[in-house]
């Protein structure tokens, strides 16, 4: 059964990022990253592309050196949804990526070890109306609060969080998006709450080096999952050791299964057994992934055997079922056809189509 949304998402002000509006009353923005040198501005569009393709509402690129910075007005140009620059380190780097017109910079405060630094970006800021996410996280902490990092952690990241979001905001950077991350699960929990019942501002959500895509999938959708499940999240990245676009396919999953997201595809498939009499691994893998770019609210079940073929999963819009010598295609638990097993997929595949064109 369709469980009605029940999330209340916590209030916050509203952050533009170019076309992108984010905070408590829009859309919990999808972000990746590309892994192709920036410098080199047509692979990265053409990842930038792949990404918008497959549901990316963000992109982030490092700028890593001035090659990368030089390019960036190239891809701003051209790419299909609004740049974010990644800086560390060198503050003139986000000067030229905000001269250059990005929607937003991410910077740690904590890696560029300079007021007089901090204060010529937010002047940058302030000149472009552009928007800075500050990133928090352990690797960056401030001298002062490593004793209390020691003790509390999570204590320590929000709190720094809190002094740098103050500082931006008395000098007048209204438009700004917070992250604290931490590879830690629970030290990344405990630290967003602190930090959500103190301030108005967005939250970026993210499991920093989460890890290759399985283990990577299971964090985030773990640390994740519980911050949005209590209304805290207003733009989330799935980090993955990966092809960038399996972070925003599991990132529309995870918001799909809290009622986030819609008009994701769902595939259901068994697990499989001694019963199962065709290949549901195969054949439910193949329609998730021609489902990947479509949007459409359909369920479709890919179900081994009777048992819990048709009964088990009439909330699916369409599915099919192992019999003795035949799959049963059935739509809202209902039988409608017996379809020879080696053609079960193609037939499958077709009544689909007449659902989700
Ligand atoms: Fe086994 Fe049938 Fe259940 Fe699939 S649906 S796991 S084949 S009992």
């Amino acid at each position: 059964m369709k469980q009605k949304p029940c999330i209340m998402r916590r209030k916050t002000r509203s952050v533009r990022i170019g076309s992108v509006v984010i905070g408590s009353g829009s859309p919990i923005a999808i972000q990746s990253m590309t892994n192709t040198p920036t410098k080199d501005a047509m692979a990265t569009l053409e990842q930038i592309f792949e990404l918008h393709e497959n549901g990316c509402d963000l992109v982030r690129v490092s700028v890593p050196d001035k090659e990368s910075a030089a390019a960036l007005s190239k891809i701003i140009r051209r790419s299909p949804i609004p740049v974010i620059a990644d800086i560390h380190y060198d503050y003139k780097l986000a000067l030229k990526s905000l001269d250059s017109g990005v929607s937003k910079i991410r910077i740690n405060p904590g890696n560029i070890n300079s007021l007089e630094k901090i204060d010529s970006v937010i002047n940058a800021l302030r000149k472009y109306c552009s928007t800075v996410r500050i990133g928090i996280n352990s690797g960056s902490l401030e001298r002062e609060l490593i004793p209390i990092y020691a003790e509390n952690p999570s204590k320590a990241l929000s709190k720094s969080a809190e002094k740098w979001t103050d500082y931006f905001m008395n000098k007048g950077v209204e438009n700004l998006v917070v992250s604290i991350k931490s590879s830690s699960v629970q030290v990344t929990i405990a630290a967003n709450r602190m930090f959500a019942k103190s301030t108005d501002v967005p939250l970026h959500l993210g499991i920093t080096e989460a890890g290759t895509v399985r283990s990577g999938t299971v964090f985030s959708s773990v640390g994740l999952g519980i911050l949005l499940y209590s209304g805290i999240g207003d733009t989330l990245r799935v980090s993955l050791s990966g092809d960038p676009v399996e972070e925003v396919i599991v990132a529309k999953k995870i918001l799909s299964s809290l009622g986030l997201y819609e008009n994701l595809p769902r595939v259901i498939a068994c697990p499989t057994c001694a019963r199962c009499s065709y290949d549901v691994i195969k054949i439910s893998r193949k329609i998730e992934n021609k489902l990947s770019k479509i949007k459409s609210p359909i369920t479709v079940a890919v179900m081994g055997c009777s048992v819990n073929g048709p009964g088990e999963a009439k909330e699916a819009d369409i599915g099919i079922a192992g019999g003795k010598n035949y799959v049963l295609l059935f739509k809202k638990g209902v039988a409608v056809a017996k379809l020879p097993k080696e053609s079960a997929e193609r037939f499958l595949w077709q009544e689909i189509k007449k659902l989700v064109t």
